[in-house]
């Protein structure tokens, strides 16, 4: 990066190249509304012939069409051109201030809606991907423009007086051969990437330098930049194998209540040089490094295609690179991918390419959210809750030096007061289930910050707070299965309340459907008659009872199912039904009426009649007419004489006793 150049660069001299008359002023819009998916925008800009590259001279290979499209010659066809289309061509003669105007400035206001977005530059080494996103003293490029406009916004919205206070950090790293390197603080070594419980990509010990003004910004910036150029002549070109990502996080405090916070993060990021490496001859370190960029950049084709294809695996982890902007692409930002391309023929097969990878990054739909909490004062009373979930000692133990410090928390605002002595266990099943969830989402988010500051909440107290809330929504689960169980049970009443026929056999012993259910229910048991035999004896002990005597007769024999779709009956004990003549007729005109009238599902609520026979038994009535005796179900074809008997047997005994 051009560094020195940045550093030449003065306050008077940046804002009167970036001020002109198409700078359109940020504004605060939209907050809180919750924005439709956007989509990754696109622009492609082709940078002019340079001084002393080969080629210079010779005509372009590639040449703007209009505002939107341009055109590249077809190696495979002369005659022909392949013609590209995008949200916006940048020509050779476009300025910095027509891309920033364009294509970036839009998307900044959204930071401070509480949302992130991203600006990446692509292409090729040489294309110019330095000169769009940092550019130099006298063409000021993406980067300062932007944190030049941020800063002056967030001076303006975040002022005395308004309802927001607005802080601006700044984070500088490089993804170089898979490492990802601290800028601001080369000692630091590899940093590891993380994502917490709200999908927010982050990395825990990342520098983060508070800047307030734009000679802040440099004063952070530029040495930084120094590094990476001083490894760029040891290692030879480093800087374009590395890919620079400038994360600055806009972030607004809610000066009343209900103390809302904000965040907003702006990547701006260099992409290493896109160019195959395999075509350069790179041989040790140089292909080492190859390898590396190619397959983080070949990573972030595979992500824009498994994007663009909706496949449910995006392979964000493949690279540190696409790691880090899972929550750029097809994530929580408004992103501007920038494809630099050359004119040289020599250029022509990474331009190509170049081009078909921005062409398949604007189909990547965006779904942009706001990043929005409440602070954490307001979470304070709950800490204080979790407190008392522990024994007097364990509270000891847990304290943290800043409480012990600090004396006495902050008094409780929430419902759960002091005064209220409950048991720990009481206590925190006395929590509103919603605080509770919160509280440990803000752990998860402290715990993958590598937050030291959650003393409360730390193991084994924290395990406990998971246990106790998994053993709560089981709870809950039981609680609502129970309630599910006795809506059915009241559904089943009612329904046979308003059936006639169902009350006909339901009221007052709903002998039918136990009796349906008393095979079901007593299977497993291999109990098969013993749930009627129970019910008999109960109606038995009635004043009317003595209609029915049952005697045992034997064991283990086999009752023949009627529907050969019904599992069979194994009734380990089987009786011998007495019963008065009158109610053998009732029981058989019952049958009979059902047989003439009822419906299949009417048919299927007796006893070894399942969907096929109910079926069948209508099919013969609509062909024969009505059934003159319940011996006729013999005459339906698919049922014999020796089914049609077990029939009644299972029958006859609960609608004759219906008759009480
Ligand atoms: P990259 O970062 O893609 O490797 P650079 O930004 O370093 O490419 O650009 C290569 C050279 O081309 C630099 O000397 C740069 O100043 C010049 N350059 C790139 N784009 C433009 C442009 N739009 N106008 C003028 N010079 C440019
Ligand atoms: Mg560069």
């Amino acid at each position: 990066m051009d560094a020195g150049g940045m550093g030449q660069l003065r306050r008077r001299d940046m804002a009167s190249a970036i001020s002109g008359a198409g700078r359109c002023r940020l504004s605060k819009v939209g907050a809180g509304r919750r924005p439709p998916p956007a989509r990754v925008r696109v622009a492609v800009r082709l940078r002019p012939f340079v001084d002393g590259t080969d080629g210079a001279g010779e005509p372009p290979c590639v040449r703007g069409l209009d505002s939107c499209s341009l055109e590249i010659a077809n190696w495979r066809n002369h005659q022909e051109t392949l013609k590209y289309q995008f949200d916006a061509f940048y020509g050779e003669k476009s300025s910095q201030q027509d891309i920033y105007a364009g294509s970036v400035q839009p998307i900044l206001r959204h930071l401070l809606e509480g949302q992130n977005a991203s600006v990446l530059a692509y292409g090729p080494t040489g294309a110019g991907k330095t000169h769009t996103m940092l550019g130099s003293p006298e063409q000021p490029g993406v980067i300062p423009r932007a944190l030049m406009d941020l800063l002056q916004l967030t001076r303006e919205e975040g002022g005395e007086g308004r309802p927001w206070a607005l802080s601006v950090t700044m984070s500088y790293l490089e993804i170089y051969q898979e490492k990802v390197l601290d800028l601001l603080d080369p000692a630091s070594g590899d940093l590891v990437i993380r994502e917490d419980c709200r999908g927010n990509i982050l990395i825990p010990g990342l520098t983060q330098k508070p800047i307030t003004s734009f000679a802040e910004f440099e004063q952070h910036f530029l040495p930084a930049s120094r590094n990476r150029t001083v490894g760029a002549t040891r290692l030879n070109q480093r800087s374009s194998r590395s890919h620079a990502v400038l994360l600055v996080k806009v972030e607004q405090r809610e000066r009343l209540a209900p103390f809302r916070q904000r965040e907003g993060k702006l990547y701006l990021i260099d992409l290493a040089g896109s160019e195959d490496n395999r075509r350069t001859g790179n041989k040790g370190l140089r292909l080492k490094e190859s390898g590396a960029i190619n397959s983080s950049l070949f990573v972030l084709g595979k992500v824009v295609d498994a994007l663009n294809q909706g496949l449910p695996r995006v392979p964000y982890r493949d690279s540190k690179l696409t790691r880090l902007l899972q929550d750029s692409l097809g994530g929580s930002a408004h992103s501007i991918l920038i494809a630099n391309i050359a004119p040289e023929r020599r250029f022509y097969l990474d331009t190509v390419s170049a081009l078909n990878f921005a062409a398949r990054s604007k189909e990547v739909i965006n779904r942009p959210f706001t990043n929005e909490s409440l602070q954490l004062r307001v979470l304070a009373p709950v800490k204080l809750s979790q407190k008392e979930l522990l024994g007097p000692s364990e509270t000891k133990r847990a304290r943290g030096p800043e409480e012990e410090e600090t004396g006495s928390p902050e008094p409780p605002a929430a419902p759960a007061s002091a005064s209220q002595e409950l048991s720990p266990l009481q206590k925190l099943s006395s929590m509103d289930p919603a605080v509770l969830e919160r509280l440990l989402s803000l752990d998860r988010l402290l715990g993958s910050q590598g937050s030291q500051g959650t003393h409360g909440l730390n193991t084994p107290r924290r395990e406990r707070m998971v246990l106790m809330k998994t053993m709560e929504e089981k709870d809950l689960e039981i609680e609502r299965l129970k309630m599910k169980q006795k809506e059915l049970e009241a559904k089943v009443l009612a329904q046979e309340a308003v059936d006639p026929k169902d009350k006909e056999n339901s009221s007052p012993t709903m002998l039918r459907p136990l009796a349906r259910r008393a095979v079901t229910v007593a299977k497993p048991l291999k109990k098969a008659v013993v749930m009627p035999l129970q019910l008999i004896q109960e109606q038995a002990a009635s004043p009317s009872a003595e209609i029915h005597i049952l005697k045992k007769k034997g064991r283990k024999r086999k009752l023949e199912s009627l529907d050969a779709s019904e599992p069979e009956e194994k009734a380990e004990d089987c009786w011998e039904l007495q019963i008065s003549p009158e109610l053998l007729a009732h029981g058989r005109q019952k049958i009979l009426d059902l047989l003439n009238e009822g419906s299949a599902r009417d048919l299927r609520s007796l006893q070894r009649i399942g969907q096929k026979k109910a079926q069948l038994i209508v099919g013969w009535r609509e062909l024969h007419g009505p059934f003159s005796q319940v011996e006729d179900l013999e005459r339906v074809e698919g049922i014999t004489g020796k089914q049609m008997e077990s029939f009644l047997k299972a029958n006859i005994l609960g609608l004759a006793a219906s008759q009480r």
